[in-house]
């Protein structure tokens, strides 16, 4: 006799819900993506010990007649699409008529709901899948479903769910997917009768980010669009300084809902390359509009995830937009002086403290009769200076310095470690190397793209031991080694020599260079592709060859660097996103000593 019997249907629904319901935020996402496909301008989502107990959602969206109302819940039902023909193209969040029957096969739900053309309501009950019949009641025009006791029949996954705390924390990213995705709904959150969130429709992206995370990140958001190619993409690009170490803040909309991309993280990833530590993930708010014909929704059963039929284009417009946005931004830090603080702006980030002690330092030991004046004299210290020196195709200091924003007039170095410079609007505050490090940065990128490093033989070549996986590591990465300008040969067994070495890293010390290299791509040649991994190699090396805090500068070294800053891209911070210069302006210092 077979073995093989047909399931039942709720059999078969309480299997689907193991695919869409995987928590009460689950639940909210799908009721509250319903009420948006039902034309609501207004939705309040309730919820009681983090959605275990109570999820109800109301909306004043078309609601649904009796018959709609009896069949709503079961598999397979829905009122979004009818043929094959419109799964090509599909402009609503739901169309897999899947939730409904779903969530009503693990919980027990209550449906009230009337439509507009109607002068009394509806409501139904249902059971873990057994459902009473549909009675009429008094209500007004919309829906509430209300969802108890998720699970209570399945205690395997009852116990699977966590605190009331981690639940609602949950519901409340759920929920500000769908605030940021749908501008113009009215929405509002209550966990156990207090207000979480109240949204109003009127209320811009920025708004809503202020309200659903802080106005600290909403400060930090650079704006920009684009329009090209049948994709129209609205951003918002987080300023270096709140680079997160996960991609919590980013959030990617496509036609007014969130989902997960890996070709548009890349590209997110691509557009700040150089300008945040590798391991830290910008903020990013991007919404994204195209023809619902040009990807496919139905590939995953939360639609978290879409198939873009050119997933290459998409790719490079929002690249390109982002790049655009980034490299015409002056990202330079405005100081923020203690009168701000004192109005609790923001707290002060250790840096800036150590630089204003530094100021308060150098003004109370210098006049301002010390100043050196800037000499535009050719300085011939300066080509001996590795990777300060003049370059084929970089303006002189003179072009660049006519041409920057804050033209230097007067500069000083002050603890050998910061410069301190006029210009039009007031003063800025240089870290040294900082900015230097960014500087190396570019100059290497720029470079290691075209060809290898250019390599400069070694008087004596340094020989140094390694161990089995050090040997194999360099086996494994030759080809980077090469391009980075460094010959190796091998000496023994176990040893190797150093023969040559990249000319811009003559400030470091080649062994010392080369164990540390191992040892990173012993650590990271596993999980980065190679982009990454010369990237990560770039960032180490400009560290080592950058200038450090603590050196004294010549005034041709300083007007030098001044001058690179306005030749290299992302000169406003160092490659770990840190600020290479801080700006202060003299309507702020007026301000600070009463003179306005
Ligand atoms: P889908 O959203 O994929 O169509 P669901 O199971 O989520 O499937 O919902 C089934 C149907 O119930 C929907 O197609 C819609 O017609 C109706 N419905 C669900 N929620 C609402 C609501 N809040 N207002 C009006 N109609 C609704
Ligand atoms: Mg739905």
């Amino acid at each position: 006799m077979g073995r093989i019997v047909v399931l039942d249907q709720n059999m078969v629904n309480m299997i689907a819900a193991g695919e869409v319901i995987e928590r009460p935020a689950s639940v909210v996402k799908e009721l509250v993506e319903n009420s948006i496909d039902s034309g609501a301008t207004k939705i309040t989502v309730a919820v009681e010990d983090g959605g275990r107990k109570l999820i109800s959602v109301t909306d004043n969206g078309c609601g649904m007649d009796a018959e709609d109302l009896a069949c709503a819940f079961e598999s397979h039902t829905t009122s979004k699409i009818h043929t094959s023909d419109d799964l090509r193209a599909i402009s609503t969040l739901g169309f897999r008529g899947e939730a409904l029957a779903s969530i009503a096969s693990v919980v027990q739900v209550k449906a009230i709901s009337r439509t507009k053309d109607e002068l009394a309501g509806n409501s139904i009950e249902i059971d873990c899948g057994v459902s009473a019949p549909v009675t009429p009641c008094s209500v007004d025009t919309g829906t509430t479903i209300q969802v108890r006791d998720i699970f209570y029949k399945l205690p395997a996954r009852r116990k699977f769910l966590k605190s009331a705390n981690t639940e609602i924390s949950h519901i409340i990213e759920q929920f500000i997917r769908i605030a940021l995705s749908s501008t113009d709904i009215d929405l509002s959150l209550t966990h156990n009768g207090k207000d979480v969130y109240r949204l109003t429709g009127r209320q811009g992206v920025r708004e809503k980010i202020t309200e659903l995370f802080s106005q600290e990140i909403a400060d930090q958001l650079l704006e920009t669009q684009s329009d090209e190619k049948g994709l129209h993409i609205e951003a918002y690009l987080g300023k270096p300084a709140i680079a997160a170490t996960s991609n919590r803040l980013q959030y990617i909309f496509l036609n007014g809902r969130y989902i997960r991309d890996k070709f548009i993280s890349h590209a997110i990833k691509e557009a700040y390359r150089g300008s945040i530590d590798p391991s830290r993930f910008p903020a990013a708010f991007i919404f994204i509009r195209m023809p619902y014909e040009d990807y496919d929704v139905n590939v995953h059963p939360t639609k978290i995830e879409v198939r873009f039929y050119n997933a290459n284009l998409v790719h490079s417009q929002i690249l390109a937009c982002l790049r655009e946005k980034l490299l015409s931004t002056d990202l330079d830090t405005m100081a923020r002086t203690p009168h701000q603080l004192a109005q609790g702006a923001m707290p002060p980030l250790r840096r800036d403290s150590r630089i204003t002690e530094a100021m308060e330092e150098f003004f109370k030991r210098h006049r301002p009769a010390g100043q050196r004046h800037l000499d535009f004299a050719p300085d011939t210290r300066l080509s001996s200076w590795h990777g300060l020196g003049a370059r084929e195709g970089t303006a002189s200091p003179q072009d660049a310095l006519r041409r920057m924003a804050v033209p230097p007039s007067k500069f000083m170095q002050i603890h050998d470690s910061f410069i301190i410079a006029e210009n039009d609007e007031g003063f800025v505050i240089i870290d040294q190397h900082a900015l230097h490090e960014r500087i190396m940065y570019e100059q290497l990128r720029k470079r290691v793209q075209a060809s290898p490093l250019e390599s400069q033989k070694l008087l004596v070549p340094e020989s140094f031991q390694l161990t089995k996986l050090q040997q194999d590591t360099l086996e494994n990465n030759s080809q980077l080694i090469e391009r980075l300008g460094i010959e190796l040969v091998s000496f023994g067994p176990k040893t190797v020599a150093i023969q040559a070495f990249p000319v811009l890293l003559a400030k470091a010390e080649p062994a010392d260079f080369l164990r540390d290299l191992i040892d990173m791509l012993t650590e990271k040649a596993a999980t980065l592709d190679s982009d990454g991994l010369l990237d990560e190699v770039l960032h180490m090396a400009a560290c080592k060859a950058a200038i450090k805090a603590g050196m004294k500068l010549t005034d041709g070294e300083i007007e030098q660097l001044i001058a690179d800053k306005e030749t290299v891209e992302y000169s406003s911070n160092c490659p770990h996103g840190r600020p290479t210069v801080i700006k202060f302006t003299l309507k702020e210092l007026e301000k600070q000593f009463k003179r306005t």
